[in-house]
């Protein structure tokens, strides 16, 4: 087992080397740091995952990607002499959810609508074992760990994971805490991601775990919400007075959230994306 682990390693940094010096193993930022109880963060440059440590095994969530996969399997087997049991996919999008076969034979859990996504190859990772549609929650060691459909609007199969004791909800893409939203919405229906939002608040927990982001808590949520249905009522507002995209973006309209990490690059993109998606409703 260790053997084929560094043997895997090697022959990844072999092809990291002959991919050019953009992709070294140097360049990549991966940690993992413990956040509450048994419960750890791991990550992969601006990718997050969650990591818990059970006396009956380690679950961890989203791979990310084969090479993340394999750095938290060494790290994994230095730190804690239980295995591996289980993956939790938070959704299918391939820069969370990638690389999943790297833990091998263990227990696969998501959204029933992932195994598709698996099928058609839109990513490239482990099949699920166990699915559901609404809400599923397991017991391992002492942990209970309870696994909520968001609905559609980020991806059609985005769950949260809310471990206990630790009251730790493993919340991916729909909240990046103190961050604008990515980029122009791709692949969001913006009313559904407005409504998952609203179930994530509905949730009972204390720490926030992003997918991208710092930790933070609940309030992060609605923040989060409150910052796109603001952009929403005044986009729209904007538009119904005939108001043109340039002058638009040349607004004022988010001026209260220019503290919010990623402003400079995301939102010109943000209010683009606002403005595609109501006039692609009216
Ligand atoms: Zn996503």
């Amino acid at each position: 087992m260790r053997i084929n682990c560094k043997s895997l390693l090697a022959l990844i940094a072999l092809l990291t080397l002959s991919f050019g010096p953009q992709a070294t193993a140097q360049d990549t930022k991966r940690s993992l740091q413990h956040i509450e109880g048994d419960v750890y963060r791991f990550q992969n440059n601006f990718h997050f995952a969650m990591v818990v440590v059970t006396d009956d095994g380690i679950v961890v969530t989203d791979p990310i990607n084969a090479n993340a996969v394999a750095w938290l399997k060494d790290e994994l087997s230095k730190r804690f002499t239980q295995p591996v049991t289980h993956m939790i996919f938070s959704h299918s999008h391939a820069d969370h959810a990638s690389g999943g076969q790297g833990w091998g034979d263990i227990e696969v859990i998501a959204h029933e609508e992932m195994r598709k996504h698996v099928k058609i190859g839109a990513v490239d990772t482990a099949m699920p074992t166990t699915t559901f549609n609404d809400v599923y929650s397991f017991d391992l060691g002492s942990k209970t760990f309870e696994l909520t459909y968001l609905g559609e609007g980020h991806g059609d199969d985005l769950i949260v994971t809310i471990v206990r004791p630790e009251n730790v909800a493993f919340v991916v893409d729909v909240v990046s805490p103190k961050r604008l939203p990515w980029r122009d919405f791709p692949r969001t229906n913006i009313d559904g991601l407005i409504a998952q939002i609203k179930v994530v608040e509905s949730l009972d927990f204390d720490i926030l775990l992003p997918g991208h982001s710092v930790v933070g808590t609940k309030e992060d949520a609605t923040n989060t919400r409150l910052y796109v249905e603001h952009l929403m009522k005044e986009i729209k507002a904007a538009l119904d007075a005939g108001r043109s995209e340039d002058d638009i973006l040349a607004s004022d309209i988010t001026d209260a959230y220019k503290d919010w990490g990623g402003y400079e690059q995301l939102r010109d993109l943000n209010v683009q994306g606002m403005i595609r998606w109501l006039k692609a409703k009216s």
